[in-house]
């Protein structure tokens, strides 16, 4: 498989450190409210590109962190008068449930950044033992960043010029060396969350949570570091220097970019409050839609979101959905003889929308084109199978299109799953039908709900819900 490496700016082909595995980090959301469908086009695309890995044979160790003590998390504690974690908690959990909305697998680790400050101090201590890291007067230490000589490489950002062109840049406090130098370790405020350390009672910055937990969780040098395109710099470019300078060794041997999810061409983000949440989405489509629309593009190319292009990718999922439905509806009546030789034929000959899949995806996650692949392959189906054929060649043929849905994360059978709403309003009943004194209802909503894999907990504050 040949991977676009931001690195080195080209493609690559992949080759794992370890024969038959793949140790990739994708950087996660910060959780202070819920995650918008911007967030959720590296979540889709890197889950694509791990099914893939997956399809091919790879065992892959996926790891994914939520980032849950950070300045937004803390202001919106203050405003709702609640802990840090209970804000973050909250999120995680909307947050898990719009993944398995979109079909997004659970990583195999999503570690807290919270229950890894041992980490973080021991990588920082390392480092000021090494000299790459100094605490200035008021208990903050920085990562001095001229020392690593190699800063820059990722972003392919000289740091010479960027000196020259930010000597006015306000160093705060006059307490960095150097205006690049980032914070490691940040002394608390009042209110703050924070923890005891060597050099003051603080909190970690946010660059070396994911450098942390990458080590801790794949060891100290992986394939694959991945997350969206504004991560680059200085997120990810700060994350190489205190891995590398910490360990001696290379961090991560290719970088992955997701380009970003736009509307009328500009980045959606929360602070330009130009977003939907992938909640709100989710109550005008199915989010299996929201899934193959972020696949009709290149992961790399910019997305623009509107409500046509959202409409072209229900109808073409659709397309797909109806094919496999077809299939399976032959199925109920089909012949149980064994494959013909013209049915054997003409299986073989759809091997070739598969070889086209999987070429597509062999370059670069080329998802757009997988997509064109699966539809060709829909249209070879819609003209081959009939009530004519046998059982055997059907499953066949089926079980190819389910194979590459598979990888793209589409469900080909509408399974009976309830929406966010849905399950809200059964919930909403329950309570009246408690306060009614039916017990009956209420226990027959709770089963009702159980079934579809939701589990429902009565807390003090009201009634909270999963997915199993
Ligand atoms: P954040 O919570 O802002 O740190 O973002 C979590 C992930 O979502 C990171 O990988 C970001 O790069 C990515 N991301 C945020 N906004 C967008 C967007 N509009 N398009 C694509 N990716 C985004
Ligand atoms: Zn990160």
């Amino acid at each position: 498989m040949r991977i676009y490496n931001t690195l080195t700016r080209r493609k690559e082909e992949f080759v794992p450190i370890e024969d038959g595995k793949v140790r990739m980090y994708v950087c996660g959301p910060t959780v202070y409210n819920f995650i918008h469908i911007g967030n959720a086009r590296p979540m889709i695309v890197f889950d694509t590109f791990r099914r893939y890995m997956e399809y091919k044979g790879y065992e892959v160790n996926y790891v994914s962190n939520f980032t849950d003590v950070d300045d937004k998390i803390i202001k919106k504690a203050m405003e709702e008068g609640v802990d840090a974690s209970e804000i973050s908690s909250r999120y995680i959990e909307e947050c898990k449930k719009d993944m398995a909305g979109m079909n997004v697998k659970p990583a195999t680790v999503h570690p807290l950044a919270t229950q890894e400050i041992d980490g973080m101090i021991d990588m920082i201590s390392c480092l000021i033992e090494k000299g790459y890291a100094y605490a200035a007067a008021d208990g903050t230490v920085y990562f001095r960043t001229n020392k690593f000589k190699d800063y820059g490489k990722l972003s392919h950002k000289n740091l010479e010029d960027l000196q020259a062109g930010h000597r006015d840049i306000q160093v705060t406090g006059e307490l960095k060396e150097d205006p690049f130098d980032f914070v490691l370790w940040k002394p608390k405020k009042e209110g703050e969350p924070a923890w005891e350390s060597p050099w003051c009672e603080g909190r970690p910055g946010w660059h070396i949570e994911c450098s942390v937990m990458s080590k801790k969780y794949l060891g100290e040098t992986i394939d694959i570091h991945a997350g969206g395109e504004d991560l680059i710099f200085p997120h990810h470019e700060n994350e190489i220097a205190q891995s590398e300078a910490a360990s001696g060794k290379e961090f991560a041997h290719y970088w992955m970019h997701n380009g970003f999810l736009n509307i009328d061409n500009r980045k959606m983000s929360k602070s330009l409050g130009n977003f939907f949440t992938v909640r709100e989405i989710s109550e005008k489509y199915d989010l299996q839609v929201l899934r193959f629309f972020m696949l009709s593009a290149h992961y790399r190319s910019p997305l623009n979101f509107s409500a046509e292009l959202m409409e072209a990718a229900g109808n073409g999922l659709e397309r797909i959905l109806t094919a496999a439905e077809h299939i399976r509806h032959l199925l109920g009546a089909a012949k149980e003889t064994a494959m013909t030789e013209a049915e054997r034929a003409l299986y073989e000959e759809s091997a070739k929308y598969q070889e086209k899949f999987d070429a597509a995806m062999e370059d670069d996650c080329n998802t757009a084109d997988a997509v064109s692949a699966v539809f060709e392959l829909v249209k070879f189906i819609n003209t081959n199978a009939s009530s004519e054929n046998s059982r055997a060649f059907l499953e066949k043929l089926l079980g190819r299109l389910q194979m590459l849905c598979d990888v793209l994360g589409i469900l080909t059978e509408k399974e009976e799953v309830l929406l966010d709403a849905e399950i809200e309003k059964l919930i909403e009943e329950r309570q009246a039908a408690r306060k009614e004194k039916n017990f009956a209802r209420a226990d027959e909503i709770r089963e009702e709900l159980a079934a579809k894999g939701i589990i429902l907990k009565d807390t003090r504050e009201g009634v909270t819900w999963k997915r199993a």
